[in-house]
C-alpha cells in the first residue's frame, strides 16, 4: 500500500543543509496498523507530510496505492489526498461555528462524495458513540468528544489509509487511548492502513508493527 525507497528530504537553513527526514525503505501492507517512533526532530510528521503529498522529497520514491506521489501535479496530489486519506489532526481542526454532523458532513464534501453525506455522517457519528450530540457545537463537547468528531470527519469517505500525528501527551492518556482503539476498530472494518506518529511505547503496542527512526544527523553539510 505504503512504498518508500531512498527517500529523503532536507531544508536549506541559511548556508546549511538541514537533513529533516531520511528513510531508505519502508514497506507498508494494506491493512497493517504502524506506529512511527522516535527522538523528537528525527522527521516524523516530515515522513507523514511525504506519504501524504504535502512535500515533496530531494530524492527517493513514495508510492502509495501503486502510485509515484513524486510524479504527480500538486492538485493531483491534492485529489488524491482528498480521496483517499483520511488525516487525523493534533488539535482536530474543528469548525467552531457548526454542529458535530456539519462538520463530519464537511469530510464527504472534500472527499468528493456525490452527495450531502448527511446520513453518513449520522451513521459515523453514532458509530464514535455521539449519536445523541449531533447538534452540539465543539465547545458543547468535551475535548475527547471533540476528537472523536475528528475521527469521524476522516473516517466517512473510507480512507484506504489513515494517518496521525498524535499530540504530545498534551491530552489525559485515558481518552487518547479510547480514541486510539475507537480508530484502530473501524479502520480494522475498513480493511484501512493506518499509520501513527507518537511518543508513546504503550500507544505503540496497540498497533501491528514499529518503526523506530533514527536519530540522523541534523545538519549534513554546507549547501554550495
Ligand atoms: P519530528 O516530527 O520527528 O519531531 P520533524 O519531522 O518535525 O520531526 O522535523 C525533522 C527535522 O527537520 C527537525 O530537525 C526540524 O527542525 C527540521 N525541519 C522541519 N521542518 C522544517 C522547515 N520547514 N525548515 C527547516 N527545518 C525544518
Ligand atoms: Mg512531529
Amino acid at each position: 500500500m505504503i512504498q518508500l525507497r531512498d527517500l529523503e528530504k532536507s531544508y536549506k537553513l541559511g548556508n546549511q543543509r538541514v537533513l529533516a527526514c531520511r528513510v531508505p525503505e519502508l514497506l507498508i501492507a494494506k491493512g497493517e496498523h504502524v506506529a512511527i517512533l522516535g527522538r523528537s526532530g528525527c522527521g516524523k510528521s516530515t515522513l507523514l507530510h511525504l506519504i501524504s503529498g504535502l512535500l515533496l522529497p530531494d530524492r527517493g520514491s513514495i508510492k502509495v496505492r501503486g502510485l509515484e506521489m513524486t510524479k504527480l501535479s500538486e492538485r493531483a496530489r491534492d485529489r488524491f489526498r482528498a480521496k483517499h486519506l483520511g488525516y487525523v489532526h493534533q488539535t482536530f481542526n474543528l469548525l467552531a461555528a457548526y454542529d458535530a454532523l456539519h462538520n463530519v458532513m464537511l469530510g464527504a464534501f472534500f472527499a468528493g462524495m456525490p452527495h450531502s453525506g448527511m446520513a453518513e455522517a449520522k451513521a459515523m457519528l453514532g458509530r464514535v458513540g455521539l449519536g445523541d450530540r449531533l447538534s452540539h457545537k465543539p465547545k458543547q463537547l468535551s475535548v475527547g468528544q471533540q476528537q472523536r468528531v475528528a475521527i469521524a470527519r476522516a473516517l466517512i469517505k473510507k480512507p484506504e489509509i489513515l494517518l496521525a500525528d498524535e499530540p504530545l501527551g498534551n491530552q489525559d492518556p485515558e481518552t487518547g487511548k479510547e480514541s486510539l482503539g475507537l480508530r484502530l476498530e473501524i479502520a480494522k472494518e475498513m480493511g484501512t492502513t493506518v499509520v501513527i506518529v507518537t511518543h508513546d511505547d504503550q500507544t505503540a503496542d496497540l498497533l501491528h508493527r514499529k518503526v523506530v527512526l533514527p536519530d540522523h544527523q541534523r545538519v549534513s553539510g554546507e549547501v554550495a
